[in-house]
């Protein structure tokens, strides 16, 4: 640490219970790099954690500069998880910000959200919100959701376990959720997003009060986090108010914490799946083995109107117009997905074993769910460990550190 770096958080050690080489230490994940994922990053650069990720799918609009303190009128356009990381670096060098524009849902490998301590919300939609949900759980991780709405806002801390996301939705929000998962451009969702009135004054309130509770799960704080309550500020009268959590429901989808996920340092995403199969084999001492998805794999699409069938090899959350402008398909063609020609796993029977994981949708660093001989496993892509803070581009060219 250089003289200078040393001197900033000289103040902060004043505090009684300020731990310099805890924060230093720290890895938060900031998901969306909106008016919220802005304050959050502005207090945790101020702050001095250590480690930063930022991952957002979006670009720089105008009309986001209103709420925006990290983005510039000249940022127009850029993308908002790059120009955030930047700004970071330039509030706080001792920040190590790495960022990708990407999905929260299908981009980031499992294995590297492991080794972060904390996930932020600051999202705008429920399906990334479920999945981020999801997530947590698995890896056992406290995420704490924001909200913001015209003067209100929300925050809540869901800690597995405790509270949960996906237990306290409501009918109504199931049916948003499911229209929308229904749709063929998932990847493209958070471009489409409608726009909600808001203002920098909840979005500070609440993107404090994120990274206050964040620093709670750092400090393994349990007594004092907010897990247990919900918490709305009113910005008409400035009133606080807290809820009790949703209770956990029992049968909830989120609550399946991943145990025993082993490390299998020969297994990258760049790896053909022929050579995944093979390597499980030889590492799990199987001779039968199976890697079931979350999604499925497309293999051809069917066009209703010339009756041709096109082979593709397309994960079906990458399905977009452009997918059918690139085949070739014209404007307004009926194009069907033939159900027959989908996968949800890969084994000896995967018609495409030259093909590569990252072909088929896997993120460098996941961590897979492996059927070998009928024992279930969680194995970690290790051989992509550091990609996304230490080794970008390479992989996916679509990660980028400092
Ligand atoms: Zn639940």
């Amino acid at each position: 640490m250089s003289p200078r770096s040393s001197q900033w958080d000289e103040v902060y050690r004043l505090l009684s219970w300020w731990d310099t080489d805890r924060v230093a230490a720290a890895r938060v994940l900031v998901v969306g790099a909106g008016a919220l994922g802005n304050e959050v990053l502005k207090n945790l650069a101020l702050l001095n954690v250590g480690h930063i990720f930022i991952v957002d799918f979006d670009e720089i609009e105008y009309g986001n500069l209103s709420r925006s303190v990290l983005f510039r009128p000249a940022d127009v356009g850029a993308v908002k998880a790059e120009v955030a990381a930047r700004r970071v670096r330039e509030i706080n060098p001792n920040c190590k910000v790495a960022w990708m524009r990407g999905d929260i849902i299908y981009d980031l490998g499992l294995g590297f959200l492991r080794t972060m301590d904390v996930f932020i919300g600051c999202l705008d939609n429920r399906v990334a919100r479920l999945h981020l949900n999801r997530y947590a759980y698995r890896l056992d991780k406290t995420w704490i959701n924001g909200g913001i709405l015209n003067l209100a806002g929300s925050l809540d801390v869901f800690k597995p376990g405790v509270s949960c996301y996906e237990c306290g939705l409501r009918p109504q929000e199931w049916e948003i959720i499911r229209y929308r998962l229904g749709c063929n451009d998932v990847a493209k969702r958070n471009a489409n997003q409608g726009r909600l009135p808001t203002t920098p004054i909840s979005s500070s309130i609440i993107g404090a009060m994120q990274v206050q509770e964040a620093f709670k799960v750092i400090y393994g704080n349990d007594e004092q986090l907010l897990s247990r309550q919900r918490y709305f500020y009113d910005g008409q009268s400035n009133e606080s108010k807290f809820y009790p959590a949703r209770p956990l429901r029992g049968n909830c989808l989120s609550h399946a914490t991943w145990e025993d996920i082993r490390d299998v340092e020969e297994l990258t995403a760049a790896m053909t799946v022929a050579a995944l199969l093979q390597t499980l084999r030889e590492s799990l001492g199987a001779e039968e083995v199976r890697v079931h998805l979350d999604y499925d794999i497309v293999l051809e699409l069917y066009s209703e109107e010339s009756m041709t069938s096109t082979p593709v090899l397309l994960p079906r959350f990458r399905i977009d117009e452009a997918t059918y402008r690139s085949h070739q398909f014209v404007a307004g063609e009926m194009v069907r997905i033939p159900p027959e020609m989908t996968v949800s796993q890969l084994d000896d029977a995967f018609p495409r074993p030259d093909a590569s994981l990252l072909d088929v949708g896997i993120p460098p660093w996941q961590i897979l769910q492996v059927e070998a001989d009928g024992d279930f496993h969680f194995v970690t892509l290790a051989g992509d460990r550091g990609t996304y803070f230490d080794e970008p581009a390479a992989l996916t060219g679509r990660v980028a550190t400092q």
